[in-house]
């Protein structure tokens, strides 16, 4: 009987061995790693990828963490403020490769929506289609250009900027503003990633130096200690915002909560559009440095060349009519 019962034992005993060396080694097994965020992380991860870190094989799935040092899912992110660009445009030969490359940047930021404002009596066939096939949230808007303005030294594009902000305001006028920054993006700019990040972060105002403007290589605020107290510029200095459209961007609420700033006719004078409109809404102490304390040009003020149409014909001469 006794034989019996040890040679029962000593069989079971390698099996007894074997799964608690099983268990030991899978309870030690160290936590798979947390998937690492892309570059555009602050807003673009987790949304549209995996919200929480992956655990390919893992153990323990759909079961409870065996110890504490399991990772636990992270906190619910906090809503992404919408960026709305402001982009008004008008009819010229290049104007189509100027939106395709402006919606191949825009393509690339997240929760982004582009009101595209053309400077014409009604929206053209060449815009709509476009932007019907961009593959971007957008809003299409018009208004013209009163002839008297379309003169060479006067601002261009007040009537349209001004479109856009009465549109962003009717849409989030009765409601209390979602998170959003509006910037004004000219069709013929160029615009780093970088950009988009730096102005999500918008409070109320913020600002950045921009490229190959007013005569130099580049302009940008002064800052010390986190203010900006001045601006590098080679061009009327005394202007109380010395700086390009392209180089700020408003928080949403404080665009409701100046409901009368608007881009002005009557008397701005040229290269002031900027100053007239920043200080209906805000003062030079009170603007974000953005940009590594705005040491860094992530945008640029380019401008395309006229383009040579010296050999275009005079009537139509082709056997098929291509848009351009
Ligand atoms: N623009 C416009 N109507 C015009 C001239 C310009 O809507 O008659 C738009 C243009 O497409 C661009 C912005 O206004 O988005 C600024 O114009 P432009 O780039 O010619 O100005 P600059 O480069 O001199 O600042
Ligand atoms: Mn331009």
């Amino acid at each position: 009987m006794k034989s019996v019962l040890f040679s029962r034992f000593f069989i079971l005993l390698p099996w007894i061995l074997i799964v608690i060396i099983m268990l030991d080694v899978d309870t030690r097994r160290p936590a798979p790693p947390l998937t690492s965020r892309p570059y555009f992380a602050p807003y673009s991860g987790g949304r549209g990828g995996a919200r929480f870190p992956l655990r390919r094989g893992g153990p323990g799935r759909g079961r409870e963490p065996r110890n504490e040092s399991w990772p636990r899912p992270p906190p619910p992110e906090p809503p992404l403020p919408t960026i709305y660009a402001i982009t008004p445009t008008y009819s010229r030969p290049v104007q189509k490769a100027e939106l395709t490359r402006l919606a191949n940047t825009f393509r690339q930021v997240a929760q982004l929506h582009w009101i595209l404002v053309e400077d014409a009596a009604a929206r053209s066939e060449l815009v709509s289609r476009f932007l019907a096939r961009a593959g971007l949230p957008s809003t299409h808007l018009h208004v013209p250009t009163p002839r008297r303005y379309k003169r060479p030294g006067l601002p261009r594009a007040t009537e349209q900027r001004n479109a856009g902000l009465a549109w962003l305001r009717q849409r989030h006028g009765h409601q209390r503003a979602q998170p959003g920054v509006l910037f004004f993006a000219d069709d013929d700019n160029t615009y780093s990633l970088e950009l988009f990040q730096e102005m999500r972060t918008t409070r109320k105002v913020s600002v950045w130096p921009v490229g190959l403007v007013g005569g130099r290589r580049y302009e940008r605020p002064l800052v010390e200690n986190g203010k900006v107290v001045g601006w590098y510029t080679g061009w009327r200095a005394d202007r109380p915002f010395a700086i390009d459209m392209a180089g700020f961007a408003v928080s949403l609420q404080v665009i409701l909560s100046n409901p009368k700033a608007v881009f002005k006719r009557r008397g701005s004078q040229p290269g002031m559009q900027e100053s007239d409109f920043l200080r209906q809404i805000t003062t030079v102490e009170e603007l974000e440095p953005k940009a590594n304390n705005c040491t860094k040009v992530l945008v640029w003020h380019t401008r395309t060349e006229k383009v040579n149409l010296a050999n275009e014909p005079k009537y139509h001469l082709d056997t098929v009519t291509i848009e351009v």
